[in-house]
């Protein structure tokens, strides 16, 4: 008998022929809308394995109901969707999509930095609503990327990726990690500073750690009144690292200079979210490794991790430790 697998959403013809191969494929078909929890909770219950996205909530009473899950492969590089400890306990392997998007959403990264600091979207919005009159001096300027000091919250490999497109920029580049990473300051040109000094010192702030129960909230009133009255916050991880709320009172009272934000606390953000009323918000729909080749591939890299994993092997990019 073929293991089973579910599919919360549409994935590309060709990875779901190579699954039928082996498996027999479930899937949600519905391209826009995540699996509603409730049908997932019936599905899960005969599976062996689970291709899910980051956009499903796979919690601990979901897990309970499993009865023969063996993978849990996110289509993502984080897994703060998924109850990891509740998996372990189960015996449940979960695995991610890592290194395939590393530069594609450090250049989404990098692409939102330059698009805050110049005012890109602003200035592409005042061409369009027939606004530009006349050429004038100060109209519409920003600030300058090239030659300043950007801050890097968390050096791994999206952290990494940005560090090398900083340097062609001539930025002078710090950064603060969980651990300090000795090895990675001369190859890349990049100084420690702790997450205080890196936030009093930088004209950009860019947050690239996982979301975790030590991360949420990382950036809080407290570190946001730290920063540079001409500083602009990236936040290209997810949203929960950020306090919205802070965000919102510090930008409005002019204690920074601009955010650009791809990730939300509630995803899709709600159009009543008062960051969306600022005109120094860039806000993007959680888009950073939306490239149609890196989704391929992270497509691919899951499909490939759900196979080993219903087949008892151990998938490249598991992420727990079973025993
Ligand atoms: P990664 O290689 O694991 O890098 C994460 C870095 O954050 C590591 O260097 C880690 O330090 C550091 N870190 C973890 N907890 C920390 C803490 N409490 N304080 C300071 N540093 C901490 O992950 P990645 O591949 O670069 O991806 C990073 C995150 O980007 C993902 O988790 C995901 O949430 C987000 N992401 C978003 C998009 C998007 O579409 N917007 C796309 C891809 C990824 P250690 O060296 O100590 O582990």
């Amino acid at each position: 008998m073929k293991p089973k697998v579910y599919i919360t959403r549409k994935i590309p013809e060709p990875f779901i022929n190579r699954l039928s191969l082996i498996c027999d494929v479930r899937m949600w078909e519905k391209e826009d809308t995540p699996v509603p929890y409730e049908i997932l909770k019936n599905e899960i219950e005969d599976i062996d394995g689970l291709l899910c996205m980051l956009t499903d909530n796979i919690d601990d009473s979901l897990i309970r109901k499993a009865k023969r899950l063996k993978i849990i492969a996110n289509m993502a590089v984080g897994y703060n969707n998924i109850d990891i400890n509740s998996a372990t306990n189960h015996g449940i392997m979960v695995t991610n999509t890592p290194d395939v998007l590393t530069k594609t959403t450090a250049d989404l990264t990098f692409g939102l930095l330059i698009a805050t600091a110049r005012r890109l979207i602003e200035a592409s919005d005042y061409l369009k609503n027939g606004d530009w009159k006349s050429w004038s001096l100060m109209q519409l300027t920003g600030q300058d990327v090239y030659g300043s000091t950007l801050g890097i919250i968390g050096l791994g490999r999206i952290g990494e990726a940005l560090a090398k497109r900083a340097k062609g920029f001539d930025m002078e580049i710090y950064y603060f990690n969980r651990r300090r990473k000795y090895e990675k300051e001369e190859e890349l040109g990049v100084q420690y500073a702790p997450l205080e000094e890196l936030l009093k010192i930088s004209d950009f702030v860019c947050i690239m750690t996982p979301y975790t129960p030590e991360t949420k909230n990382l950036i809080d009133y407290e570190q946001l009144s730290l920063m540079k009255k001409n500083a602009i916050l990236i936040n290209t991880a997810r949203g929960g690292i950020v306090n919205e709320t802070a965000l919102y009172h510090v930008l409005k009272n002019g204690g920074i200079a601009g955010a650009g934000l791809d990730v939300f606390e509630e995803e899709p953000v709600s159009l009543d979210n008062p960051l969306l009323t600022l005109p120094n918000v860039v806000a993007l729909p959680h888009i950073g490794s939306a490239s149609t080749a890196t989704r391929m591939k992270m497509a691919d890299l899951a499909v490939t991790n759900l196979i080993a994993g219903v087949q008892n092997e151990k998938p490249k990019n598991l992420v727990n430790c079973i025993r």
